[in-house]
């Protein structure tokens, strides 16, 4: 007979891993240990049995919790007039307020003409002002 089961090879046994030398079928010492073990273990995996009226009477707490912490209707409705206030904001802030007046094409060329001729440089009117010198020194002779 070979030697009893250490408590390793009972463990190994329960998940069905252990010793595979069948010294439990000759050895009822170890054979009682084993189905202890096995009883054991039965009675720890199998779910308990929870009464209908246990699980009724925790989801009417739950409902009850729900409502009674439900939002208060103008904080629900928060976040959408933000939305709302935020797109109108955008929207008013891209349109043009007044489209530009129309000009036909003279004006325009007209204005470019101005444009181009009266910009000049500040730097070149000492030069200008030398020949507008000049013609009037010229005019009095
Ligand atoms: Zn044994």
């Amino acid at each position: 007979m070979a030697s009893h089961w250490t408590e390793d090879d009972f463990l190994n046994a329960l998940y069905e891993v252990g010793p595979d030398d069948g010294h439990p079928a000759e050895c009822p010492a170890c054979r009682a240990r084993l189905e202890e073990y096995r009883a054991t273990r039965r009675a720890i995996t199998t779910p308990p049995e929870i009464p209908p009226s246990l699980l009724a009477g925790q989801r009417r707490q739950i409902q009850t919790a729900i409502i009674s912490r439900s939002i208060p209707p103008l904080l629900k409705w928060t976040p959408a007039a933000a939305t709302v206030a935020i797109v109108l904001a955008l929207a008013l802030w891209k349109t043009p307020s007044t489209p530009p007046p129309s000009k036909t094409d003279a004006q325009l060329m007209t204005e470019i003409y101005q444009t181009v001729y009266t910009s000049e440089p500040a730097a070149f009117q000492p030069v200008h002002g030398l020949f507008t010198e000049k013609k009037a020194a010229h005019a009095a002779q």
